[in-house]
């Protein structure tokens, strides 16, 4: 039986098997969707859309659609943020690069029967080399946010599966939005904070480029860890053994605590079941 792997599977078997085994193997996820997370998908629809040639109006007819059924109540402000940023990014951020490809599903080997899968951002072509293009929102961009970067996991499995399809990756292009910091004040109406929310994102400092270089010796060590992974969660997919990582719990505020200390069945209420690969 082929297993399929991708880079969330395995940042999140990483983080805590106990939170893989609800994620993946039971594929659940709460009925309430993360909001902070949700910005972060509606702005990269928006900019795909500008991306393949769209217009702002196709960009915020496609951030809307992806929150068509969810509740007023739950998506508040996101579709309005996520076109601000979108507005200010296509605004201030000129590409100085050549697209080869976009959205492009990648599908490679890490191992005997198992399939690393994804979609890369983009591939692009920037002075002579190939990149990979990443787009990501952050609340606070400064130095020790880009130094992390020299760890970002998902990219390096990026990179790896680039390289496994033979392309000749020179590192990954980052480009990084500042997500606004400010709230609707008491007295303003919603039109008032959306013209605030706009405004904000006007500045050309809320934007930040920055690259990663990944050498031939770094890709092929990272591509190690990756099989170790994924072999790793195939041998406790089949020994069942799930065990928290307390220290985890933090990252992001698990969505799963309400059934990790105890699995009632009136916590489970909370969850549906999602539709995934195995
Ligand atoms: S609450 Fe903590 S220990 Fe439990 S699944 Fe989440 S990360 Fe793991």
């Amino acid at each position: 039986m082929i297993r399929f792997m991708s880079a969330s599977k395995i940042r999140c078997f990483k983080e805590c098997r106990r939170k893989y085994y609800f994620r993946y193997i039971e594929s659940i996820e709460p009925i309430t969707k993360a909001l902070p997370l949700a910005l972060g998908k509606a702005v990269h629809t928006g900019l795909e859309i500008l991306d393949g040639g769209g217009t702002m109006e196709q960009a915020e007819a496609a951030i809307n659609l992806q929150y068509e059924d969810w509740p007023e109540e739950d998506t508040g402000m996101i579709p309005v943020h996520a076109l601000a940023i979108v507005a200010g990014y296509h605004e201030y951020v000129k590409p100085d690069w050549k697209i080869i490809d976009l959205e492009s599903r990648f599908e490679v080997s890490c191992g005997k029967g198992r399939r690393l899968i994804g979609y890369f951002d983009g591939i692009i072509e920037r002075n002579g080399h190939t990149y990979i293009l990443e787009r990501k929102t952050a609340r606070t961009v400064d130095e020790k946010y880009l130094h992390n970067l020299l760890w970002d996991e998902q990219a390096s499995i990026y990179a790896y599966a680039a390289s496994e399809l033979g392309l000749n990756i020179k590192g990954i292009l980052y480009d990084i939005i500042q997500k606004a910091s400010i709230r609707q004040k008491q007295n303003e109406t919603e039109e008032e904070f959306i013209e605030r929310l706009r405004e904000w994102y006007k500045a050309p400092s809320r934007y930040t480029r920055h690259l990663v270089t990944r050498n031939r010796n770094q890709i092929e060590s990272l591509a190690d860890d990756i099989r170790d992974v994924a072999l790793d969660i195939t041998v406790t997919e089949r020994e069942q053994r799930w065990y928290r990582n307390p220290a985890a719990c933090q990252i992001y505020g698990c969505a799963f605590r309400s059934i990790c200390l105890e699995d009632t069945p009136e916590a489970r209420t909370e969850f549906q079941t999602k539709e995934t690969y195995k």
